[in-house]
């Protein structure tokens, strides 16, 4: 005997664990209705499910809270193909007998004629019929409405997945066996040999209403070859005729019993279908069931539609519709729904990597997959939710998550002696010994992902680099370093590459090519169009670059109709960015216009590449309340077919190619940074004033009259020191982002403007666009230099470059370098994490970094063996402090070094002003070169 069944919740929990979320909602239902009396009512519940990436809820409503659950479980359980595994006969006899007795079961079994199966929606519309078809349904029928006999077919032979016409296959020989009924020789048709008593038609045609009025529904058209157009199409339905028979005409199948229909598409409540003729097959009754499977292969070939097989994840021949019809548990007669274009161009989004991103944030054009993931700023489903239902989508079982503890102490001692980069015989390494960490250390985590085949062999596999404090950011983040993966990947398939390489190894990401191929196939021939010959452009293995560093790619949004004065309130880096945007389609000719997306509320982190290049470079552009437009460069056609919701229609005649695509933007609000945030919300002063007058104190003592602050940002520290009385007369600002001198320019534009109407000694001051680990022989030997902040935005190699590019060429008199203290993190995060409720579930401990665009945060010990080693390697002193906290344990919160130069007899200054000149001047004071910086200043 077989054992008992686990519940569906049991499975359900077995798979997703706490990721599932039942939310039951109670209702008042009226009962009775007896004549002259209030209507009574009682309770019924509904319930709502929500697993990673799918959402179901129970149509009807149950007596009890439980059995709500159940319900929403087992509809879970069979939108993703999931059988409680007692269920399912384990042998493909077992299976084989089973299907036949299930086949039976629906046409002897009158009770069967008064459940809300699907089914019965079918067969009701043939018993309002006379004569001989009475009850007569098309096999395929009970396929596309009957999730067991799908499963059993799985299990005779494990290729029926994939592939409908196997499982007509099955069940039409099945049916031959199936006591009770009759099935045509030649055709596919099936019915009851005995009729039904009247009595349980009459209960069956009460359920089942007819279609008494003739309804239209949109269909699409997917052509099986390639290159023709998608096609929508009107279908009358009328008559009380059967639904599958208008397909039938539609796509000239011989008649209704040789149309074949798909598993559902897209969301799990959809009934979106494929439905394909079948293709001219022989119909041998009496194969014996061992060697049903024989076709599928040779001629038919020729004619597999690509398209529909993509979206549908199962084999498809010639010609497709695409359409939302269909008998459900839910509904008392026909469902239906129009299918239009951007109906088709969403699923086909869906199975993009980012596409689940753009829908989950339902911005399609503006929103894409972020490169960094921050619990505190990222929208929409998670980095590894979106893993899933990709996964899922294409067909492949869920991926993997291997999570690991690795100890701090083991991390600690890597990095000191690896990551110095030092040569061996240099006094840095004489610092390395040093390098102890004298408080506990807790433990990280890090995570591997695998990605398997249907056939459970690992395609892809990805080895974490970074640890974490928390599991779940361990988890969240190598999701998102996997997605980043296939997103380039299929980004490149997109684009007019001729040649695709799949290398096996890049970032930690490691390929199995031949694997990866063959499970990709289908999506390969549908995205690579312009190569024509996939066996060429699967066979391709050679390297393929990751392609992730996009961030200082600054692109800039040419700006029209700027409206609305500058607030000074501006998206500045790792800031929320709060916006409303318009996107449109408009026609060269500026004729037409067709709004495509519109959101009034659109929140975004600046520099997390969540949004495309062009917008955020508008949005980085403007100050809050300003509005502006821009161009942007046309999207590829799906994505702006996916997006016109409201306009798919009038679309399918315009040439989008040569239109252009505007959008309006708003500044709504901004946020600072966390890391300004917290610093601000538990010091005061705040941090960064703290800083600045750290630096004036230096400025004084010196009696400095030069000053070069080296990534100066948006100059805030140069700024300040105008406001203070300073010895100081040539300010000089260098960084790398335009964005970032642009609004230095215009602050220090208009404060020296101010004060030189009332003073006469008003300090030079130029801002240089250069990397500061680049020497530029204009800023040679300087009274002070200062560096506050910088060094974490680089990775540690170049922090060294820097290092050692200022010590030995720039050669301040005195150097200030600020950083943040890793030690510090907890306190900071502890007291001043903002949404605490948020992350009420999570336990508390210090996320990675401040700020995730820090490639490192050191620890005291790291910061001075790396100071120390500079500063002995180049004849400097070195001494530490910092800003924030009273500097007792763990530390300041900023920490600071401050070189000073030792003065040697041989120093000597040698101003080569005609040395290397890399960098360029942006903005000068006084005769600032306007137009540079525009005329907006
Ligand atoms: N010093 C400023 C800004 C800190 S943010 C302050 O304290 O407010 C870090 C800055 O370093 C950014 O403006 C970034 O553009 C700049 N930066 C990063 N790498 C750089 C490089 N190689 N050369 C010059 N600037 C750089
Ligand atoms: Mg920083």
């Amino acid at each position: 005997m077989a054992a008992a069944a686990p519940t569906p919740k049991a499975v359900v929990h077995q798979r997703f664990g706490a990721k599932a979320r039942y939310t039951v909602e109670e209702v008042r239902e009226a009962v009775g209705g007896c004549p002259g009396l209030a209507p009574q009512t009682r309770s019924v519940y509904r319930c709502a499910l929500d697993l990673p990436g799918l959402s179901v809820a129970t149509p009807g409503t149950f007596l009890r809270k439980k059995d709500a659950e159940q319900a929403a479980a087992q509809i879970a359980l069979d939108k993703l193909g999931i059988q409680p595994t007692a269920n399912i006969p384990s042998t493909p006899q077992e299976a084989w007998d089973e299907l036949i007795a299930r086949i039976s079961g629906f046409f002897i079994d009158e009770n069967f004629l008064s459940s809300t199966h699907p089914l019965v929606g079918h067969l009701c519309v043939t018993l309002r019929r006379t004569g001989d078809l009475i009850g007569r349904i098309p096999l395929p029928a009970i396929a596309a409405c009957d999730v067991k006999v799908n499963t059993l077919c799985k299990v005779i032979d494990h290729r029926a997945e994939f592939d409908p016409l196997l499982v007509l296959s099955l069940m039409y020989n099945a049916a031959k066996q199936s006591p009770g009924v009759s099935v045509s020789d030649s055709n596919f048709w099936i019915q009851s040999e005995k009729p039904y008593s009247p009595e349980a038609v009459e209960l069956a045609l009460e359920r089942w209403s007819g279609t008494t009025k003739p309804v239209e529904v949109e269909v699409i058209l997917v052509p099986h070859v390639l290159e023709d157009e998608l096609k929508t199409v009107r279908i009358n339905l009328r008559d009380n005729e059967h639904y599958m028979s208008y397909v039938a005409a539609e796509l000239s199948a011989i008649d209704s019993s040789h149309v074949l229909v798909s598993r559902t598409i897209g969301k799990a409540s959809s009934e979106i279908r494929l439905y394909f003729a079948a293709p001219n097959i022989h119909v041998v009754s009496d194969i014996s069931k061992n060697s049903l499977a024989c076709h599928g292969d040779g001629d038919i070939n020729w004619q597999v539609n690509k398209r529909a097989s993509y979206i549908c994840g199962q084999t498809i021949y010639g010609d497709a519709l695409l359409a939302n019809i269909g008998y459900t548990r839910r509904d008392s007669e026909l469902h239906t729904k129009d299918v239009n274009l951007c109906t088709y161009y969403r699923i086909l989004l869906g199975k993009l990597p980012d596409g689940n991103c753009k829908m989950s944030r339902d911005s399609i054009l503006a929103a894409q997959l972020p490169s960094a993931y921050s619990r505190f700023s990222w929208k929409g489903l998670s980095p590894r939710d979106l893993l899933c239902s990709f996964c899922r989508l294409q067909m492949l079982p869920e991926p993997q998550f291997a999570v690991s503890r690795v100890s701090c102490d083991m991390l600690m001692s890597a990095v000191s002696s690896e990551e110095r980069g030092a040569p061996a015989d240099s006094v840095e390494n004489q610092y390395t010994n040093d390098v102890r960490i004298n408080k506990e250390t807790p433990d990280l985590f890090k995570c591997e992902v695998n990605i398997r085949s249907r056939k459970q062999e690992i395609l892809l596999e990805y080895s974490a680099a970074d640890t974490w404090s928390k599991e779940s950011d361990a988890i969240q983040n190598s999701a998102l370093k996997v997605l980043i993966w296939f997103n380039n990947y299929f980004k490149k398939l997109t684009s007019k590459t001729d040649k695709l390489y799949l290398s096996e190894c890049t970032d930690g990401v490691k390929i199995h090519p031949n694997i990866f191929l063959r499970e990709f196939a289908m999506c390969l021939s549908v995205y690579g169009k312009t190569g024509g010959n996939d066996s060429a452009m699967c066979n391709a293995v050679g390297p393929f670059s990751m392609d992730t560093q996009r961030k200082h790619l600054e692109s800039t949004a040419k700006l029209t109709h700027i409206d609305g004065p500058d607030s000074g309130v501006f998206p500045s880096h790792g800031s929320l960015t709060c916006i409303s945007y318009t996107a449109s389609l408009v026609t060269k000719d500026k004729a037409k216009t067709y709004l495509l997306e519109s959101r009034n509320e659109f929140e975004f982190e600046i520099g997390t590449d969540a949004v495309s290049n062009q917008l955020e470079s508008c949005v980085t552009q403007l100050s809050v309340n300003q509005t502006a437009c821009f161009l942007a460069e046309l999207p590829p056609r799906d994505l702006i077919m996916a997006a016109a919701f409201e306009v798919s229609h009038d679309l399918s005649n315009v040439s989008i190619e040569s239109c252009f695509l505007e959008f309006f933007v708003k500044v709504l609000q901004v946020t600072e940074p966390l890391e300004d945030r917290m610093e601000k919300a538990l010091f005061s002063p705040p941090l960064s004033k703290q800083r600045v007058e750290f630096a004036v104190r230096h400025i004084n003592e010196l009696h400095a009259t030069t000053l070069v602050d080296f990534g100066c940002g948006s100059g805030s520290l140069l700024d300040s020191l105008l406001e203070h009385p300073t010895t100081l007369e040539k300010l000089v600002g260098v960084d790398i982002s335009r964005k970032g001198l642009t609004r230095a320019a215009k602050s220090l534009h208009q404060k020296l403007s101010k004060k030189s109407m009332m003073q006469t000694n008003v300090p030079t001051a130029v801002l240089y666009d250069g990397s500061i680990t680049d020497y530029d022989s204009r800023l040679y030997g300087f009274d002070i230099g200062t560096c506050l902040e910088v060094i974490e935005h680089v990775e540690e190699d170049q922090a060294t470059l820097f290092g050692n590019v200022v010590l030995s060429s720039f050669r301040p008199t005195v150097l200030i370098v600020s950083t943040p203290n890793y030690e510090y993190n907890p306190i900071l995060q502890g007291s001043a994490m903002p949404n605490k409720d948020d992350e009420a579930d999570e336990s508390v401990g210090p996320c990675k970094f401040r700020n995730h665009d820090h490639k490192f945060e050191w620890t005291r010990a790291q910061f001075q063996c790396w100071a120390t080693g500079l500063a002995v390697k180049h004849n400097y002193s070195v001494e530490f402090s910092g800003v924030g906290g009273s500097g007792e344990e763990p530390g300041y919160a900023s920490q600071i070094a401050v070189f000073r130069r030792m003065m040697q007899g041989q120093e000597a200054m040698c101003l080569d002003k005609d040395g290397d000149q890399p960098y360029e001047v942006l903005w000068e004071w006084p005769n600032a070169c306007e137009e540079k910086i525009g005329t907006d200043l």
